[in-house]
């Protein structure tokens, strides 16, 4: 039987999760998926000086916004550290690592001169073979693993093909620190093999590591895992992603008003396509993911692609939930007046959603349309909306509040009657009618259609947002 499929997602929790780590995530979990294997998550939280719990906390965070579940407790790799250092001395029983007791004035020296024959800094491997009887007192040494001299270092990559590293330009790089602390290179190694993983899907940045990955995979005899090195993700000017371009946090998105389901089948694409399909399900990206579709070349970001992609899902949403979503977001960035009238006017705002659902791409847009609903009289009017309420469009605004006043139906179809035959009567095309109604109503140019807009707040409230654009103080 084959293994089962083991990926992980292993941040480092420095900062937020960038959205290309999320997008990673996504990947690692939508193959362990389809395989009806195990996403495991890692913390790589070694570095003491910049890894925070507030980091870690917004790693957990993101990833369950987005429905990235993952399996088992967490890996925390600082944990973890005297198993890399144990596995760091079974190279050095095993001849694949040795002890170097260079002094840093040494290794400066080392650099300087390939600096100055014009080779790229390496170390030069004088402890590799020499006799730790030849030590010097008092150092502390570090263990470097013997990477070969000759030959080739292949990785065999899912995305990137058959990658050739020379041996001759990889050194013998340091596993184990002189205060006994692990590198980096060590403890990724270690842990994947410790953890069981069968598939390592992450940034090509790494890919050069992967190189000396294989060396203490090999150091060790361990089996090296199947690789996958996505390219990273662009501006849309092809230029590395900058903050302006999206490289946010994934908590940034969701106070913007994406919708998680959106950020997935936006993220999938970027970088992996299924034929030409754009929209679909996580159902369906679980049920297509594989490795072979993944782009060889740089995604770029696009804002307005999300944005489309967003708006379409905003539009497929059930009004509870989503009005569950604009509150949240309402509080979650500060729009207190916002929450409260959302709260305070929850089933008008939810018969209103179908309205206003087609004409937001963001949570935030479709906040800004439910404005009306809850907006505190006299309204404030926007100047787009003031260029409607002319001396002559008050004065029918004030005629048709009449005729508002006295309509015996309060429905849609019954006040579009009503303001059709106003039009007519008047000589007017109904949108001279409609748009300063829409002002005066709504403070705006934009909105739910406007008939719709006073069945929901009701007469009483229309005729009295009329009476302040009309009634002279
Ligand atoms: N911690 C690394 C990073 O955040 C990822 C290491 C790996 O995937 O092997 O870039």
């Amino acid at each position: 039987m084959a293994k089962q499929v083991v990926t992980r997602f292993a941040p480092s929790p420095t900062g937020y999760l960038h959205i290309g780590s999320a997008r990673t995530a996504l990947f690692c979990w939508a193959y362990a998926r389809h395989h009806g294997g195990k996403m495991l998550l890692r913390i790589e939280d070694t570095d003491r000086e910049r890894s925070t719990e507030a980091a870690v906390q917004a790693i957990f965070d993101g990833l369950s916004w987005l429905g990235l579940t993952w399996d088992d407790e967490p890996i925390m790799q600082f944990g973890r550290a005297e198993r890399h250092a144990e596995i760091a001395r079974e190279l050095l029983a095993r001849g694949q690592a040795y002890y170097c007791y260079c002094s840093p004035e040494e290794l400066a020296q080392m650099r300087e001169e390939a600096r100055t024959a014009g080779r790229p800094p390496r170390y030069d491997g004088r402890w590799r073979d020499r006799d730790p009887a030849e030590a010097p007192a008092g150092v502390t040494p570090v263990i470097r693993i013997k990477t070969p001299k000759t030959g080739e270092i292949v990785v065999n990559d899912h995305v990137q093909g058959k990658v050739v590293f020379k041996a001759e330009n990889l050194d013998d790089f340091i596993i184990l620190r002189s205060d006994g602390t692990p590198t980096y290179m060590l403890a990724v190694v270690v842990d994947d093999h410790d953890m069981e993983v069968t598939h390592i899907i992450r940034g090509d940045d790494h890919l050069t590591n992967a190189a000396r990955q294989i060396v203490i995979y090999n150091g060790m005899g361990w089996e090296v895992p199947e690789m996958a090195h996505i390219p990273l993700i662009h501006g849309p000017d092809g230029a590395k992603l900058s903050k302006r371009h999206g490289a946010l946090g994934v908590g940034a998105y969701r106070q913007m008003g994406y919708l998680p389901e959106a950020m997935i089948n936006y993220l999938a694409r970027l970088g992996w396509s299924h034929g030409d399909a754009e929209i679909f399900s996580v159902e369906q990206l679980v049920e297509w993911f594989n490795l072979e579709d993944l782009n060889k070349g740089a995604a770029r970001f696009d804002f307005t692609k999300l944005e489309s992609i967003n708006g379409h899902y905003i539009r497929e949403a059930r009004p509870e939930r989503l009005y569950t979503v604009m509150v949240d977001t309402a509080r979650e960035t500060d729009r207190q007046a916002d929450a409260a009238g959302l709260v305070a006017n929850r089933d008008t705002v939810l018969a209103a959603l179908p309205e206003l659902q087609p004409r937001a791409k963001t949570v935030l847009e479709l906040i800004d349309l439910a404005q009306f609903i809850y907006a505190k009289r006299p309204l404030a009017i926007d100047a787009a909306a003031a260029a409607h309420l002319d001396e002559g469009s008050r004065a029918h605004i004030a005629a048709f509040a009449e005729v508002l006043r006295g309509l015996a139906d309060w429905s849609v179809p019954a006040i579009d009657a009503a303001a059709r035959l106003y039009a007519e009567q008047h000589g007017l095309k109904l949108g001279k009618v409609a748009q300063p109604l829409r002002a005066a109503l709504t403070g705006r140019t934009i909105s739910p259609g406007i008939f719709e807009v006073m069945v929901l707040i009701g007469r009483e409230e229309t005729l009295a947002r009329l009476g302040d654009q009309t009634e002279r103080p």
